[in-house]
């Protein structure tokens, strides 16, 4: 790896650094190159050298939907850990309530801020782990709402390394999923509404205990694995989660990997399992589901192998 990517830089660089063990999923290979920018001008500076050198370019959130293959991941894995990007700022005058979050910032964290503040707008985020960049990236939600809901504004890289803000005009918020090009998101600002900060905080836990009630939140997963297939004559999503369990693949287990019997589409891992363990795992729930009801899974975890490209 050319040290001159960033050898000028003021970043913090780590050589085959852990990163499958810093998942959600606890398990995975490491890290060619670890890197986390001290700047939002250094940052955008690797940014364009990587694309210009045709460096591959990984973005590391909280890896709460994240299987890192055991072999690991070759060129930059780009950690937004440092202060400047886990700041939050608001924005409080008259009408206006906004909130500006950087990418590293935990969204859990911020959400019991804003609770505690009476701030409404985001309580649909409640139990889904990740930092901001994440969970804007794979519009993180549920039955309650997506973060979409209540984006003002994202910021984000472009590979040539230009910052750029995009009003929420002009983005998709779609089903885990959005329309964003660019291969950094650096921070969004959110709409916020004051409200009763009791009521907001019952909101929040009740929210919370629903999921608690239905997903094994304690074992240690990626959250959904499959995304929910669309139903080609219905024309509407089918719970993943129901389709695995009519395979009869509730609590299958390959090596150190099982389908939850809580809750089939979360794959849950014990101590000693391997990412090839869930990988063979989804493999075969794929195939018994396809031939079980005729419908494809993709899916929602994002896999990270060596020599593919990021992002
Ligand atoms: C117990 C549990 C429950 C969950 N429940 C839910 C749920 O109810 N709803 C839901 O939607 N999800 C859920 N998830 C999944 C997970 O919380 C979300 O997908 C979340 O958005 C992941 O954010 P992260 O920061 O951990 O991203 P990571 O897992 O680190 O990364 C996910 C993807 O986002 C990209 N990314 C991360 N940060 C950036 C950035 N700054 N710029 C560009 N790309 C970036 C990564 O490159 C990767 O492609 C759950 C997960 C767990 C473990």
């Amino acid at each position: 790896m050319p040290a001159a990517l960033f050898s000028d830089l003021d970043v913090q660089a780590t050589t085959d650094a852990p990163l499958g063990a810093t998942t959600w999923y606890g398990i995975g290979g490491r890290a060619d190159l670890l890197i986390k920018p001290n700047t939002i001008e250094d940052l955008t500076t690797l940014v364009k050298r990587c694309d210009r050198s045709g460096t591959p370019l990984r973005v590391l959130g909280g890896g709460a939907n994240l299987l890192v293959a055991d072999e690991g991941v070759d060129g930059i894995v780009i950690s937004l850990d440092s202060p400047v990007f886990r700041e939050i700022k608001y924005n409080r005058q008259g009408e206006i309530n906004t909130m500006r979050a950087y990418a590293g910032a935990d969204m859990p964290k911020t959400l019991m801020d804003v609770t505690r503040q009476g701030l409404a707008g985001i309580s649909q985020l409640a139990g889904i782990p990740g930092q901001v960049g994440g969970i804007i990236k794979m519009n993180a939600g549920g039955t309650y709402g997506c973060v979409g809901d209540a984006v003002a504004s994202v910021t984000c890289i472009t590979k040539r390394g230009e910052l750029v803000t995009y009003p929420a005009s002009e983005l998709r918020f779609e089903y885990r999923k959005t329309n964003i090009p660019d291969p950094v998101i650096v921070a969004a600002t959110f709409n916020l509404e004051p409200t009763d900060p009791i009521a907001l905080r019952d909101k929040v836990k009740e929210i919370f205990a629903f999921k608690k009630s239905t997903q094994p939140l304690a074992d240690s997963s990626a959250g959904c694995t499959f995304k929910n297939p669309i139903n080609p004559v219905t024309e509407e999503r089918v719970p993943a989660g129901k389709l695995i369990d009519e395979a009869g693949l509730k609590g299958q287990t390959i090596g150190g990997a099982s389908v939850s019997t809580q809750h089939a589409n979360f794959i849950v891992t014990q101590p000693g399992a391997t990412a090839d363990d869930v990988m063979q795992l989804l493999a075969l729930i794929k195939q018994r589901v396809f031939d079980h009801a005729g419908l494809e899974l993709q899916t929602e975890v994002v896999i990270w192998k060596r020599e593919e490209e990021g992002i």
